[in-house]
């Protein structure tokens, strides 16, 4: 845990007792704050005033006596209208603030030299966090990583010059970390997402931007135009920027020819590293963010050397287009990260014969947009309530079924494929839907896939 010293003797108000809430006001109180915390939950104050936080009524509470106000990132600031606690703090002038300003100030305070590598964009925030964390820890670096993904950053390691932190942030972290200053800041795309609680896109883009503004050296994908301007603009106001890219050769930058990922210093080209036979970082957009990746770990002293060894054994993350067993030609994937067409874009695009398991709770739009990867698709196994949807927009153009569940469909795929006369066949889960009408949550979704993938006889199972 770090306790958070920067706040001793000062009255703190916090709101959101989930898990990382209770830790940052465990932190708060370890570092000598007077905490008060709330939640509109009863059975999370009852869970927080267990574990010793002190709890109380902040409609109740004199707000002109508090410091700061620590609310979770989880709580709305302005979309679709302000939390009533956001009002009572903005009445009162307190700032607002979340946990990762908290661990910016701390870092600062105590450790300003301490690697710290801070993530953000549209998609592939977790993979590039784990995988630079992965590369980190590969070469021997003490590695601390957090976030939105694993652990709050309060329960991380105090910091010291020697310890690395890789922290992932989402935008409504940003939000609430105005003094957020990490070494290397990574903004890797910018596409429509979470327009609901951020209003317009220009606004959800200003805010991502926020991060990298604030880091020694601003690491950008430049691959989609909302960055390309940002990184322009950075760069005008002094900053130093390190362009990636996917898919166009840079003059200064690192990018992706093929499976080289490369490195261009004034038009000299040299190969950094490859990702030639690497399976849990297969596919284009996984080249955007080992590029992310790779640029962090140069700026804090790796060798191409260590770089590669560890992109060669990260061993990828669950439920992004994780392979979780093969029996014969066939390769079985679980892609139930892809809550929405665009995540599910990437799976499609990364195989040729491809046996789908696509439905649940449609988002907006469908699978409309995912059109120009039809012909790859075999047959497609239709499940949840975007069934009669999804088939509609199947048509005639690609064969399916409606399965109904999640086991039919493996199982029905699974048949099939093995019947798939080409030699490499994939059975490919990447739902483009959320999973709540018949699943918890999506890695809910994606162990009850590997669950039934298993129960496949003579499957010979990867990882798990
Ligand atoms: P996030 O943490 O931003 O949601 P993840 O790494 O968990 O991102 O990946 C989520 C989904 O997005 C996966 O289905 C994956 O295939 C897709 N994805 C991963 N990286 C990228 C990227 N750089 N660009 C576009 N899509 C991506």
């Amino acid at each position: 845990m770090i306790p958070a010293q920067t706040f001793a003797n000062k009255k703190v108000a916090l709101f959101g007792l989930g898990g990382s809430g209770r830790a940052t006001a465990l932190a708060l109180k370890e570092g000598g704050a007077e905490v008060l915390a709330w939640d509109d939950n009863p059975d999370s104050i009852t869970k927080a005033a267990e574990s010793g936080i002190p709890v109380g009524d902040l409609r109740a509470a004199d707000w002109s006596g508090f410091a700061s106000f620590v609310l979770s990132p989880g709580v709305p600031l302005t979309h679709p209208k302000p939390h009533w606690t956001v009002e009572l703090a903005r009445g009162a002038g307190v700032e607002i603030i979340g946990d990762i300003e908290l661990f910016a100030r701390e870092r600062t305070a105590r450790a300003p030299d301490a690697p710290f590598v801070a993530i953000t964009g549209t998609n592939g925030k977790s993979t590039t966090t784990a995988l630079t964390s992965h590369v980190l820890a590969d070469a021997g670096r003490d590695t601390q990583m957090g976030g939105n993904i694993g652990r709050a950053v309060m329960t991380l390691d105090p910091p010291r010059a020697d310890k690395h932190y890789v922290v992932e942030c989402s935008s409504y972290q940003i939000e609430l970390a105005p003094s957020v200053n990490p070494s290397a800041g990574i903004l890797l795309n910018l596409t429509p997402d979470h327009l609901d609680r951020h209003g317009t896109i220009q606004h959800y883009a200003s805010i991502k931007e926020r991060l990298v503004a604030g880091s020694e050296t601003a690491i950008i994908g430049v691959d989609d135009v909302f960055c390309v301007q940002i990184a322009d603009r950075l760069e005008r106001a002094g900053k130093e920027v390190v362009r990636i890219s996917k898919r166009l050769p840079l003059t200064d930058g690192l990018f992706a020819d093929g499976a080289n990922l490369m490195q261009a210093e004034n038009g000299r080209f040299s190969r950094i590293a490859t990702l030639e036979d690497i399976g849990s970082l297969r596919g284009q957009h996984n080249a955007q963010n080992a590029l992310a990746a790779i640029a962090a770990c140069m700026k804090v002293g790796l060798s191409p050397r260590e770089i590669q060894s560890g992109l060669d054994s990260f061993p990828g993350l669950a439920h992004r287009m994780e392979q979780v067993g093969h029996k014969d030609h066939v390769l079985f994937v679980n892609d139930s990260k892809a809550t929405n067409a665009d995540a599910a874009a990437p799976a499609l695009s990364s195989f040729g014969r491809i046996y789908w398991i696509a439905g649940g709770l449609a988002k907006e739009g469908g699978i409309e947009p995912l059109r120009s990867f039809f012909p790859r698709i075999a047959k497609a196994y239709l499940i949840g309530e975007a069934a009669p949807a999804f088939s509609a927009t199947l048509g005639e153009t690609v064969p399916y079924e409606i399965s109904g569940t999640l086991d039919a469909a493996v199982e029905h795929a699974a048949a099939d494929a093995a019947r798939d006369g080409s030699g490499e066949a994939v059975v490919l889960l990447s739902p483009a839907c959320a999973s709540f009408d018949q699943f918890k949550n999506f890695e809910v979704r994606g162990d009850a896939f590997r669950t039934a993938v298993n129960a496949i006889k003579g499957m010979q199972a990867i990882g798990g």
